[in-house]
């Protein structure tokens, strides 16, 4: 996986890193390397249908510096996504800090959420500018993406409250 566009990505994560202004590319993994990777360092936050992933501080010390950017799926629209997290890393953002807080925020409205919303503008952004073939598949994802945390962050405050509300009339007729 990844072998044939292997050399094209690197030269689009150069560029990307021109852009973004960082100071040294991160380690890059690809395709399979990278999905073994992200098992291996971090299975909790593992996701089988995720396209990438950036990991800082759950890695070993050799990897902390910069980070590792993981893209899965050998995408542009995902390279790019990702070495926006680690340029927010590199500019020690206080949103990748994620205490509990902003974990709940991230996993409730995750394409609301400052970071990913950054990456996501960004990754759109990039493509649109180099003209890449994956800009309009790219952009309408992330429009499925925000109305898919919409529904389901309401469908999740809906099922919270029927529950408190059913507790509650339990405990009514119950007293
Ligand atoms: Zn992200």
């Amino acid at each position: 996986m990844c072998e044939e566009e292997k050399v094209s990505l690197e030269d689009h994560a150069s560029n990307i890193a021109k852009i973004l202004s960082l100071k040294s590319l991160p380690e890059m993994m690809y395709g399979n390397e990278a999905r073994n990777f992200v098992k291996k360092h971090f299975p909790k936050g593992y996701k089988e249908s995720s396209s990438g992933a950036f990991l800082f501080d759950e890695l070993p010390e050799i990897y902390r510096e910069s980070g590792v950017v993981c893209v899965y799926d050998c995408s542009v629209g995902t390279l790019a996504h990702e070495l926006c997290h680690a340029k927010q890393y590199e500019d020690n953002n206080k949103w990748l800090k994620m205490n509990l807080f902003n974990k709940r925020y991230r996993k409730c409205l995750y394409a609301f959420y400052p970071v990913e919303k950054e990456a996501l503008e960004f990754a759109i952004k990039y493509l649109k500018d180099v003209n890449h073939h994956d800009y309009g598949n790219y952009k309408s994802e992330y429009c499925k993406t925000r109305i898919f945390w919409i529904v389901s962050s309401v469908t999740k405050t809906v099922v919270l409250f029927l529950f408190f509300y059913f507790l509650f009339v339990l405990f009514k007729n119950f007293f």
